[in-house]
């Protein structure tokens, strides 16, 4: 049987659906093929459920702390089981609003496996989908156009699979019904220091293991030192330059036991588990890419400035093309690809503008070049930098560690890298040139309070008038001199 739209959508994760509903709200007949649940990686393993389990943590830590705010409460336990009860439920209230919205858009959706097939009866080019449902039949959809989004998956330290008990991929990691007295994370990229994060305040002993000099890389050299001594300080046990050897793991009694190279050194680390976080790798094996011209590169699905793949009719959007990982980016490449097919105008896709999040306590939030990378493109580097200790907002939240940084042109004072308002992150990527707003509990910039949009306010003004600022300017807001443009570059 075989059925024609103008849009099919392979995946239902962040990009496949919003693609979806842009391109239904442009007037297309559109078909969602999901293998697992509408909302993919985000919504049942990824953003949403990691992010309510942060906030239970960081409501335990607050709570452990909560006399020193005046208030007593007696003894502050931890009730885990009401953790992910709590979890399960913000995800599958959003999961239920998700089908109430594919239902509102008209969008049909199917469920089950599909792959790409080539030239068939069915159409004289390819880009068809076969669809695989659970009760065995199988359907053929027939687009005008199709977008790839089948979004990305944990990737595996060969010699160190994920068995689901002790070794855990990030997925796994979600599905835990108690946690380990200790836990090793492999990897201090984005997932593992959220998780490392996360498991200290929840009283998990945690060891970090990053290979690299640095954790979370993507950031500004001084959040990640800034980063690295504030969850030093909460206890976790960080090792950077430190490579881990799959093939000396030993799994034991109560967890497991793998040794690790450390500037030429030997050093053995021991946990009730371990969770790799090395990074994710695209879905674009057994897909149906092989009946098309469509590219891969380095594991991705190569793609141009519209999203469009080699063959034109077909695009592809969010985690399955590399770049950056991060829903909100996979949400606005599924509309730009949208646009495109109905010929409307369209936002241009530039990494750069991309905000960044990553919501350890503290949390990073930022936006354009870092100084190094800024510096890299030629710019004439200025920096400014105001520490949360200063603001007063901070100092009554009791939420002081941590800066705002921001990067500038020397010559025309046009912001490079800044901070960006988490509610206002999609504002602020499309609007591309809009000015800075930030929050403050981050490193190096944020979210949480409305105190740090002054923070960034009066680091760049001070700076504007080439002075240092002290405590009175930044708390009472003396002086407040004409900056240059406010603009992201
Ligand atoms: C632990 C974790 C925390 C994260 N936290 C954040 C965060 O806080 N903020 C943020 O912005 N990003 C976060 N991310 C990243 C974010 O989840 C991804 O960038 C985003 O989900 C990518 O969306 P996507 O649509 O490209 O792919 P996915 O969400 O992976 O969706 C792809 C969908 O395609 C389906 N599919 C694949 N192949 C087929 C097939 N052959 N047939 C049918 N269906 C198929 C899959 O079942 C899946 O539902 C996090 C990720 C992880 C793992």
């Amino acid at each position: 049987m075989s059925q024609n739209f103008d849009v099919v959508v392979l995946g239902g994760g962040v990009g496949g659906y919003s693609a979806a509903i842009r391109a239904a709200q442009l007037g297309k007949s559109v078909a969602i093929v999901e293998e697992d649940k509408l909302g993919g990686t985000c919504l049942h393993r990824g953003c949403i459920p990691s992010k309510a389990l942060l906030r239970s943590a960081e409501v335990y830590a607050l709570m452990k702390e909560s006399a020193r705010f005046g208030i007593e409460t007696g003894e502050t336990r931890l009730n885990f089981p009401q953790v992910l009860s709590r979890k399960n439920e913000v995800v599958e209230s959003l999961h239920t609003g998700l089908q109430f919205l594919m239902r509102k858009h008209k969008i049909q959706v199917f469920y089950g496996k599909g792959r790409v097939i080539g030239p068939s009866i069915f159409s004289p080019r390819s880009g068809a989908v076969s669809v695989e449902q659970a009760d065995g039949e199988i359907l053929s959809l027939v687009p005008e156009a199709l977008i790839l989004a089948t979004g990305s998956r944990p990737r595996v330290l060969p010699g160190l699979e994920p068995d689901g008990v002790t070794v855990l991929s990030s997925d796994d990691a979600l599905r835990m019904e108690e946690l380990p007295a200790s836990m090793l994370i492999i990897g201090g990229g984005v997932i593992g220091v959220e998780w490392a994060s996360m498991l200290s305040d929840f009283g998990v002993k945690v060891t970090i293991a990053e290979v690299g000099p640095r954790l979370v890389p993507g950031e500004e050299e001084e959040i990640s030192r800034e980063l690295e001594r504030l969850l030093r300080k909460r206890g976790v046990t960080i090792h950077t330059g430190c490579t881990v050897l799959p093939e000396t793991c030993r799994k034991q009694e109560g967890g497991l036991s793998i040794e690790a190279e450390q500037r030429g050194e030997r050093i053995r680390l021991e946990a009730g588990a371990a969770l790799v976080s090395v990074g994710r790798g695209a879905n674009v094996e057994g897909i149906g890419l092989e009946n098309t011209d469509v590219k891969i590169e380095g594991g991705y699905i190569r793609v141009n400035a519209s999203m469009q793949t080699a063959e034109h009719h077909i695009y592809a959007v969010g985690d399955c093309t590399g770049g950056v990982q991060l829903a909100h980016a996979a949400g606005h490449e599924g509309i730009a690809a949208a646009e495109h097919i109905c010929r409307q105008e369209t936002h241009r896709y530039e990494p750069h503008r991309i905000p960044r999040c990553v919501y350890s306590r503290p949390e990073i939030a930022s936006v354009g070049w870092t100084e190094a990378q800024a510096k890299e493109r030629g710019h004439e580097v200025k920096t400014s930098k105001v520490h949360f200790q200063a603001l007063g907002k901070a100092l009554v939240l009791g939420e002081t560690d941590g800066f705002v940084k921001v990067v500038a042109d020397a010559r025309t004072n046009d912001i490079l890298r800044g901070p960006y308002d988490r509610c206002a992150c999609d504002r602020l990527y499309l609007g591309g040139r809009a000015g800075a707003a930030a929050r403050s509990r981050t490193v190096g910039s944020g979210n949480g309070d409305a105190s740090a949009p002054d923070a960034v306010g009066d680091s760049w003004r001070s700076d504007a008038r080439g002075g240092r600022k002290s405590h009175h300017d930044v708390a009472a807001g003396a002086e407040r001199p004409r900056p240059g443009k406010m603009n992201y570059l």
